[in-house]
Formats: C-alpha cells, structure tokens, sequence
C-alpha cells in the first residue's frame, strides 16, 4: 500500500515536471525572446525595443518594494527556462543574484549600470553640510569590507538621460540573441531614444518657473531625475532607514527654514515618519510613483505633481 503510494507519488511528481516543461518549451517555440527584468519600468524599456519579439516577465509586481524582494518559486521555476534578465542594481538583486546564476547556468545576465556613472545616495547631511565636508564623508565612508556598489544610488531608470543608455545596452543584447532581427532592434532604439529626448525637454519646461528647487522626500529614488532637471531631493531616510529623533528634528528645523510645506512619498513603502514630519510642518503628503510600468507618462505626471504643489503652496 505505502510502497504503491510513493510509485504513484513519484508518477505524478514526474508528470507534473514533464507538463511544467512542456509548459515553458511551448513558451519558447512561439519564437520570442524570453526575457526577464527586475522591476516595472525595465520591462517598458525592453518591449519598447523588442517589440513583438520579445516576452518580458518582471521579477517586482505592481506596488512591491524592490529594495526588500524575495523572487517567488515559480518565478525561479520560470527564470530556469529564460534566455535573458536584464538587472538594474536595485538592492534585492544582490542576494538573489548568486541563486539565479546557479538556476539556469544558460541565463545571460545583462547589468544594465554599464556606461553609467553611479553616484553616492544623497542624504539630509550631505544636502545641508558644506560640499567639502559632505565628500569626505564619502570617502571614509568607502572602506573595504563593502560591495562595489554599496552606497551608491541605484534609481538610474528615473532620469530619461540614463534611460538611453541603458536602452542601448538592451538593444545590443537582442542584437547578439536575433541577429536577424538587428535592423528592427536598432530603429525601435532609435524612436524610442528620440522620445526620451522630447520627454526630457517637456519635463524641463514643467520646472521652468518653479519657485523653489528643493523637493522633501521619503525615499531618496529622485538623484538622478533631479540632477538632470535641476531640483535638489532631501531624503528624509538615511541609508534605507526611518531617521532617529535627532535626525528627525534636525529635518523639521531645515524643512522650516526652507518654508517647505510638501513631502514626497511612494506608495511600496511605509508613510509612518513623513507623516510624524508632516504633522511637525503642518505639510502635505503626496504620493509619486517611481516605479510606474507606463514610464513616460508616469514620469511626466510626476513632474507635474511636483511643481503643481511646490507652486500652489509657495515654498
Ligand atoms: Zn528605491
């Protein structure tokens, strides 16, 4: 009896891995690519130049936080049947990325950072310390025992000027698996480049006449979009963390000299300490999304939002 229960057991288990794998062999036969990316708006990017060629898959669904991301089973069971996954840096990647290599040995890992030049995530210290002072914070700050990128800002999808090189790098990857179809990849990058740069300049025409440039935020994802526009991001997190009761004071001190009266947050993570501030301030609270699939209107949005209220409260 229990010997003919572990045969059946093991006849089904074999069935369901056999169907699984016929699953994923149909998946690959309808010709595209098989493609995987780590969050939302890298997946915009990769069908922007793949077309109806590739199919993306994205590890971070809709309103999960990337910097705290386990991938699920079935996931992993999907990413041992890709050809492609197309990493960013967001923080996740760095644990799992070992396991993802050990899935599927055949997995071609794109780093899309390549030709980008990281810098250190801002902080409230570093925004109000002078500049001199602010970097050699960094440089003691760099000592061995850290990863090649630790400490760096990872949020390079949010300026459209870095989107464009990360689309090239994509481009060149579906160039070398679809050789054939390189013409296509090619003038797709081209359109979509072209884009990014008449979205940039709608974005800077957004800014023009705001008052202020200075942006109190949560979560410090706007260096690189503010760098590009011009605008200076305060984070109120210091290295992934909430701020502790002197840290936070020091904040509402700044925030009150700069009459600022709007904070910044994003829905994935918890609103707790920008409230506690923005009770202190009597400020708002709005919400921009930073990791919107439809990325150029959600980053056109966003620019709105910004000056909308940066303007309508005159700080
Ligand atoms: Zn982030």
């Amino acid at each position: 009896m229990i010997i003919n229960f572990k045969k059946n057991l093991f006849i089904y288990i074999l069935i369901f891995f056999t169907l699984i794998n016929w699953i994923s062999c149909e998946k690959n036969t309808n010709g595209k690519l098989s493609v995987f990316v780590s969050i939302l708006p890298q997946k915009y990017f990769v069908e922007r130049i793949g077309g109806d060629r590739v199919d993306v898959s994205v590890l971070v669904g809709p309103g999960q936080n990337p910097h705290a991301y386990e991938p699920l089973p079935q996931q992993m069971l999907a990413l041992s049947s890709a050809q492609i996954y197309f990493r960013i840096g967001v923080s996740f990647e760095d644990s799992w990325i070992h396991r993802i290599e050990a899935n599927n040995p055949k997995l071609k890992i794109v780093d899309t950072r390549l030709g980008i030049q990281l810098v250190p995530l801002d902080s409230f210290e570093d925004i109000t310390l002078p500049s001199d002072t602010a970097e050699a914070h960094h440089e003691v700050d760099e000592s061995p025992q850290h990863t090649e990128h630790e400490g760096l800002d990872p949020h390079i999808w949010l300026s459209p000027d870095l989107v464009k090189i990360q689309a090239e790098t994509i481009c060149e990857t579906l160039c070398q698996f679809d050789s054939g179809n390189a013409p296509f990849y090619q003038e797709n990058l081209r359109q979509f480049c072209q884009e990014l740069d008449a979205l940039s300049q709608e974005i800077q025409q957004v800014f023009i006449n705001m008052p202020s440039k200075k942006i109190l935020v949560f979560h410090p994802a706007w260096g690189y979009f503010s760098r590009q526009f011009g605008l200076r991001q305060i984070p109120i997190e210091i290295e992934g963390k909430s701020p502790g009761p002197k840290q936070l004071a020091a904040i509402i001190d700044f925030a009150r000299k700069e009459r600022i009266s709007i904070i910044f947050v994003q829905s994935q993570m918890s609103t707790h300490s920008a409230m506690a501030i923005a009770n202190e301030l009597d400020a708002q609270v709005v919400t921009i999304d930073p990791l919107g699939e439809d990325y150029m209107t959600n980053l056109k949005q966003i620019a709105t939002t910004i000056a909308k209220n940066v303007q309508s409260t005159g700080n």
